[in-house]
């Protein structure tokens, strides 16, 4: 049997361009670990757009296979904490950015990246949340660690019709909260409904000249967006509410004031997956198992081949992906 496996490639052409091919690799081309995996899914995450197309330097090492996170099955192991035939899942950790990634039949990690797939989720699922639903329950139990409960009032979601987005709407609707669900996709609105949206406010609402302060509507917050549209969110924030900030799909900037935070007492929680601590993705994924609706997780996912991701990661940028985009690499 051959030991080759499919994977995608980015690699440096000139001083500042990349290629993408899709090509075969061999175990020895693979990077250092202790445990390697027979890759099953990964996906296409914000991240991975910006690495494949090289719009901003994810990539740190040449050249790479891109792919932020995995699901799989271990084929061999040196840790003692996994064995063959492990179900595992993998995010962030800088895989797919200095370590070769999940957009290839096999990957050699450190098993200390790895946690177990837990009961309950299949790796399909596991990677249909992939990091981005990973980040949105992150963001989730952000908001509940700072007391943001159902009956304090409206919570917020913008990019929502995107992956975290989506998952994040889908998780506090279940969860009770009544969800506001900001898009620039008018198109999209019986589909955030279908994940639980109570009301969709257009993008344009958050992204004007933002006031230092603004009506209080809103409890608390999950931001896939920063910049215009995080200040205009924080202008928002109902006395002592907090806003779970994660992304940038708008920009990294920030033009706010300090006026929410010493007129109302809102706190921003910055929220990073890449290098959260192991006991809080055990938390994540027992929540996300119990949290998140699997009807709602199929109805937001889209599955592609390895063939596909260039085209998907030109589309996430672009900001035409609905929800989550599964790449099945068997
Ligand atoms: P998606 O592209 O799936 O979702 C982003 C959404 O943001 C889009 O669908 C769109 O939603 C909205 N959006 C896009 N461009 C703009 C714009 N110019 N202005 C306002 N809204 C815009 O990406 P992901 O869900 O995978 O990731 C979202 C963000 O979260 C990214 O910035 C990503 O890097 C970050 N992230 C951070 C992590 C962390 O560890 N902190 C982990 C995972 C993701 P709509 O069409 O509904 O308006």
């Amino acid at each position: 049997m051959s030991d080759r496996f499919p994977a995608i490639l980015v690699s440096r052409e000139g001083e500042k361009g990349q290629k993408v091919e899709k090509t075969d690799l061999g175990l020895d081309d693979l990077m250092e670990g202790d445990v390697v995996v027979s890759v099953e899914h990964s996906t296409v995450n914000y991240k991975d757009g910006l690495a494949v197309t090289g719009k901003a330097p994810v990539v740190r090492r040449w050249p790479m296979v891109p792919g932020i996170d995995f699901a799989g099955t271990v084929d061999a192991s040196d840790n003692d904490e996994f064995k063959p035939g492990d179900k595992v899942v993998l995010n962030g950790w800088g895989v797919g950015e200095t370590h070769y990634g999940g957009f290839a039949g096999k990957a050699r990690v450190k098993g200390d990246w790895l946690i177990h797939l837990p009961d309950g989720l299949s790796g399909a699922q596991a990677m249909a949340i992939g990091t981005a639903g990973y980040t949105a329950m992150l963001c989730v139990l952000a908001l509940e660690r700072q007391e943001v409960t159902p009956d304090k009032g409206p919570v917020v979601v913008t990019g929502a019709a995107g992956g975290v987005g989506s998952v994040a709407v889908s998780i506090l609707s279940k969860l009770g909260y009544e969800v506001v669900a900001s898009t620039g996709r008018a198109g999209e609105a019986d589909y955030l409904k279908g994940l639980g949206a109570a009301e969709i406010i257009g993008r344009d609402e958050l992204s004007g000249q933002p006031r230092a302060l603004n009506k209080e509507r809103f409890a608390g917050g999950v931001d896939a967006v920063g910049s215009t549209t995080l200040a205009n969110v924080l202008s928002m924030t109902k006395y002592g509410g907090s806003v779970a900030a994660c992304g940038l799909a708008g920009g990294m900037d920030l033009p706010t004031t300090v006026a929410p935070f010493i007129l109302r007492g809102v706190s921003l929680i910055g929220v990073d997956s890449v290098m959260a601590p192991k006991s809080r993705r055990i938390e994540a994924y027992s929540r996300l198992v119990r949290d998140l609706d699997h009807d709602k997780l199929a109805a937001m996912t889209t599955t592609i081949g390895l063939d596909g991701v260039e085209q998907a990661a030109a589309d996430i940028l672009a900001g035409k992906v609905r929800g989550r985009v599964v790449v099945d690499i068997a």
